[in-house]
């Protein structure tokens, strides 16, 4: 029996035995979990059987249509997305058990405590600092555009812990507790009016020792895997054809034929073959993807990505006219804190003011482009100085 054909039955299995209608949703959760139906690709005893990452989709689509319970991945895109394949790469087994169920099931919401007012494309910049005191380490410093935190139950957080080492090499990885009393988050307000991002500010915040990612010093290669996750999970989801920012633009097109010009005919289809490529590329990645760890190949994913959605949006206001320029009906520029990100839903003038965050987050455009040129290409690498030199080294 092919392992397609293995896994629905183990579906069909499940849902006799857990019927979602009669079943409170997070018993639900938890027994998918623990019946290796979570994410397919991760091991065994930890939400998966090791099978090919490309199943999920049929995974996910047989319970769905069973009106099975969502773990609303929508609403902990770090946590899924960055946060428990990096635990599953270097965690402990302790550290494993602890935290992939309860954030699979969506029980607990994690964010990202990388950027700082000084480190951002430069990450490795990071001053934040934890020092180590008996058991645990207590941190002090500033982070910020942290997406989610006003929701978030923990973070993965990178902090310096030798500031006497080469930058790359001073910084440790930890699993942060974001109702520690010493976690502050204040809410900032994007371009699109709401806040899905806050600066957060920790003050003498305990982490236990058991809640440090990797070895002390090995920050930078953990924080590397979250990276390269991040870029997947932005750019490289397996879609559906025609799903995401194309689907909505030629929705938007098919429904206003009064607005059609040849021109702008020609600049959707060219976008619509761009998303297409992008489309099977993510779909050939994933299932490259055998398990948690991509290489640095998601980088070109997330790069078109950002331009196609940006493209798209715009063209959809060209589409649209003076009614692209009304704002969110009904609720104005109010500012809200939502508990999901959305790159496609709303309205058009939404979507388009979003999109401009596609090509900063998760690494601007610019330093994604080094990335592919340097580790994908092999190019030449970009000139650095002698202080920095160490870091190349640590990097291979
Ligand atoms: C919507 C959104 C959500 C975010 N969510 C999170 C989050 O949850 N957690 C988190 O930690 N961070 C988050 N970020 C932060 C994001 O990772 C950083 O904004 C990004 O890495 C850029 O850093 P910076 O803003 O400090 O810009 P800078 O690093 O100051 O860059 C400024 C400009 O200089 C360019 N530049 C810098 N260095 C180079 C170079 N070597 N070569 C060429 N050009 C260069 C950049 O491309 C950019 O155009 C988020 C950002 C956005 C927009």
């Amino acid at each position: 029996m092919s392992d397609a054909d293995d896994v629905r039955r183990q579906v069909e299995a499940f849902l006799e035995t857990h019927d979602p209608a009669a079943t409170d949703p997070l018993e639900f959760l938890r027994a998918r979990y623990d019946a290796g139906l979570a994410w397919v690709a991760f091991p065994a005893g930890h939400g998966g059987q090791g099978l090919p990452q490309a199943l999920q989709p049929e995974v996910d689509r047989l319970f769905a249509e069973a009106g099975a319970p969502s773990n609303r991945p929508e609403t902990n895109g770090i946590g899924l997305g960055m946060a428990a394949p990096t635990i599953l790469g270097f965690g402990t087994p302790a550290q494993k058990e602890r935290f992939l169920r309860p954030l699979w099931t969506g029980e607990e919401i994690w964010c990202q405590l990388f950027s700082e007012p000084g480190a951002g494309s430069d990450l490795a910049n990071v001053a934040t600092r934890a020092v180590r005191d008996g058991d645990g380490w207590v941190v002090n410093g500033q982070k910020v555009w942290t997406s989610g935190a006003h929701n978030a139950r923990f973070a993965i957080l990178l902090a310096r812990t030798d500031p006497d080492q080469v930058k790359h090499g001073g910084l440790t990885y930890f699993l942060c507790d974001m109702t520690d009393p010493g976690v502050d988050v204040r809410p900032l307000r994007q371009i699109t009016g709401e806040a899905e991002f806050n600066e957060v500010f920790l003050t003498d915040v305990r982490i236990p020792d058991g809640q440090r990612l990797g070895d002390e010093g090995q920050g930078w290669r953990v924080a590397n895997a979250t990276l390269n996750n991040e870029r997947v999970a932005i750019g490289g989801k397996a879609a559906a054809r025609e799903s995401g920012m194309i689907g909505v633009v030629a929705d938007t097109w098919r429904r206003h034929p009064e607005r059609r010009t040849p021109e702008l005919h020609d600049r959707l289809l060219r976008l619509w073959v761009d998303a297409e490529v992008a489309r099977q590329t993510g779909l050939r990645l994933s299932q490259k993807l055998a398990q948690g760890q991509p290489g640095p190949e998601g980088a070109g994913m997330k790069l078109s990505f950002a331009r196609i959605a940006q493209e798209l949006s715009g063209l959809e206001l060209e589409i649209l006219g003076e009614e692209g320029l009304r704002y969110e009906s009904g609720q104005g520029w109010t500012m809200v804190r939502p508990e999901r990100v959305d790159f496609t839903g709303r309205d058009a003038g939404f979507r388009y003011l979003r999109a401009k965050g596609n090509s900063i987050e998760g690494g601007t455009s610019e330093i994604i482009r080094n990335i592919v040129a340097e580790r994908v290409l092999g190019l030449p690498a970009e000139h650095r100085t002698d202080k920095d030199r160490p870091w190349k080294e640590l990097e291979r």
